[in-house]
């Protein structure tokens, strides 16, 4: 992670201007600013490793298509992938998708 030092923070000193001022968000208003730049290609690769290490069995490529109710209660999904098709099932699903695909596909079916 790139950023300026704490200690910068605030600072209008020329040469810190200077030496921060090329990156995007590091200068706001003449003085350095509390920010942080980061490799998101770099990123995804340690959130995976961080996601492992706390237990987490990782299902990449997989695309969830249908969910699995018990009435109102959503108990599993069915996912996608090249491995074909399968289904996983928890005491908590958590619907992560950005746009609530699977909380809709739950209560509308498709
Ligand atoms: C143009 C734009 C600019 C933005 N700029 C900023 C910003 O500067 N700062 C900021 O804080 N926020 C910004 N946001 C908002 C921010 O991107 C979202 O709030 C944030 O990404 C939501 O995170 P999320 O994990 O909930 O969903 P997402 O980041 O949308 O992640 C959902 C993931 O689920 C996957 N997925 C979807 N459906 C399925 C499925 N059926 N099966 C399997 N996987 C699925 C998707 O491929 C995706 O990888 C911006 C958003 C947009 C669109």
């Amino acid at each position: 992670m790139l950023k300026p030092p704490r200690e910068a923070i605030g600072s209008a000193d020329p040469s810190l201007i200077e030496r921060w001022g090329s990156y995007r968000f590091f200068v706001v208003d003449g003085r350095i600013r509390l920010s942080a730049y980061v490799d998101p290609e770099l990123l995804k690769c340690v959130l995976n490793d961080m996601a492992v290490e706390a237990g987490v069995t990782l299902c990449l490529h997989c695309w969830g298509c249908q969910a699995l109710m018990d009435g109102k209660r959503i108990e599993g999904i069915v996912f996608e992938s090249k491995e074909g098709r399968q289904a996983i099932l928890g005491q908590v699903v958590i619907d992560a998708t950005g746009d609530g695909d699977i909380f809709r596909i739950s209560w509308l079916g498709f």
